[in-house]
Order: structure tokens, then sequence, then C-alpha cells
């Protein structure tokens, strides 16, 4: 379960990940590789990773409405803003897309990437597009010690 929920944390707040850290958790209840490996293999990993700075209370990172967006990001540079809610990414339609169809979509962007966002602010439709980057180090930070701490030390947070 554990680690199940790392897993899609991590999709949630990276915005344009699927399943960064999906190879490492091995099991339900934990992570098997050593952590000094996992941490390397995950910044590692992220640094490849587009970024683009929201959380949505939906099922995966781009459904629902946006309950965060980090200053400074991607997200916040382009103007997305809490209780916005996504409807289109790169012509997909959100509310309709398989998750097939939606890692399809994904897998392409990369730090540097221009994605086209539509989404529902104020009641309106409005089209704009973001510059993705990487994650930056405190969201990587953020990122491997919660996965660390959730599931390598097995320590509960508090608050979730
Ligand atoms: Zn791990």
């Amino acid at each position: 379960m554990r680690g199940r929920q790392v897993v899609i944390f991590v999709a949630i707040v990276v915005g344009l990940v699927a399943s960064i850290v999906a190879s490492l958790v091995t099991g339900v209840e934990g992570c098997a590789t050593p952590t000094d490996e996992c941490v390397r293999a995950m910044v590692a990993r992220l640094r490849t990773q587009a970024w683009l700075g929201i959380e949505t209370d939906g099922t995966n990172a781009f459904t629902g409405t946006i309950t965060a967006v980090v200053p400074g990001s991607p997200a916040d540079t382009a103007g997305l803003a809490v209780g916005d809610v996504l409807m289109t990414l790169d012509g997909l339609d959100l509310g309709q897309a398989s998750p097939d169809e939606l890692a399809r979509v994904t897998a392409r962007l990369r730090p540097g990437s221009e994605v086209a966002l539509t989404l529902a602010h104020a009641g309106r439709r409005v089209a704009l597009s973001a510059r993705l980057t990487a994650p930056p180090g405190d969201e990587v930070a953020r990122l491997v010690g919660e996965h660390v701490i959730t599931t390598h030390a097995r320590v509960a947070l508090p608050g979730r």
C-alpha cells in the first residue's frame, strides 16, 4: 500500500510523470533498493523528467481541480491558478483520454518542451502554453525525502 501511495504522490506532484519510482518500488511493503542507491537513481531520473508544478485532486496528475501551483514553476509562469481545471493537453481531451493515451502524450515531454493547455478558469475556457522544466532542487528533495521517510524508514509523515 505504502509503495503504491508514494508512486501516485510523485506522479501528481511532478505533474507530467507517470511512474518515476515505479521501477524502484518492488512490493507493497516498501522499496527493496538500498537507500543510497535509490536516492541516486531517483535524483538522476528526476533530472530528466518534465515538471509542470501543479497538484490536483483528481485521479491522475491532470484531472480534477488544481489544488496547488508551485511558485515560480512552469505552471505559475504560464498563469495556471488554484481552482482551474485542465481540459486538454497538447490537444488530448483529458476528460475522455484513456490512461494509455495520456501516457503516450506525456512520454514525449521533456524539460524544455512546450505544452499546449486549455483549462477552465473562472468559468471561461482559456488556452495557454507552458514551457516545462526539470523539477528544481527543493522539489527533488521533497520527493526523494518523502519516499525515503515513508518507504525506506516506514515512518508516517504528519498529516498523511
Ligand atoms: Zn526507494
